[in-house]
């Protein structure tokens, strides 16, 4: 597949998804490192995060999430709040035992624990 824009992976989110396998989330995630594009990746992590942070309501789409994202933040920091969500998700407001008492946010949270 590659192979057609001579071995350079395009830049261009139309041509990316023509790649198998190649969803929103990785085009996102791609052109925001690889290319310095501005874009947020919603990935499993940046949805709970949303969701218990109440940027994003229960039943939102990770494509509505990806919006409300992108409304909320400067355009010049979708990178940067992508990664801070992934990172807070993944150690921090996991998703089973999130780790709430040590948590600077926890007055945005709906989902906190009592402490
Ligand atoms: S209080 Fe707990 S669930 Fe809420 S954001 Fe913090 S770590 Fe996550």
């Amino acid at each position: 597949m590659v192979d057609k824009y001579n071995c350079k992976v395009p830049c261009d989110e139309h041509k990316l998804i023509s790649f198998p396998g190649v969803g929103r989330k990785t085009i996102n995630v791609f052109l925001s490192e690889f290319y310095n594009i501005p874009a947020i990746g919603v990935d499993t992590h940046v949805e709970r995060v949303s969701k218990r942070l109440r940027l994003a309501k229960n039943n939102d789409s990770v494509l509505v999430i990806e919006k409300k994202l992108m409304k909320k933040f400067p355009r010049d920091e979708w990178g940067r709040r992508h990664l801070q969500m992934v990172l807070f998700g993944r150690y921090h407001c996991k998703a089973v035992k999130p780790e709430c008492e040590n948590c600077k946010i926890r007055n945005l949270c709906v989902k906190k624990k009592k402490i």
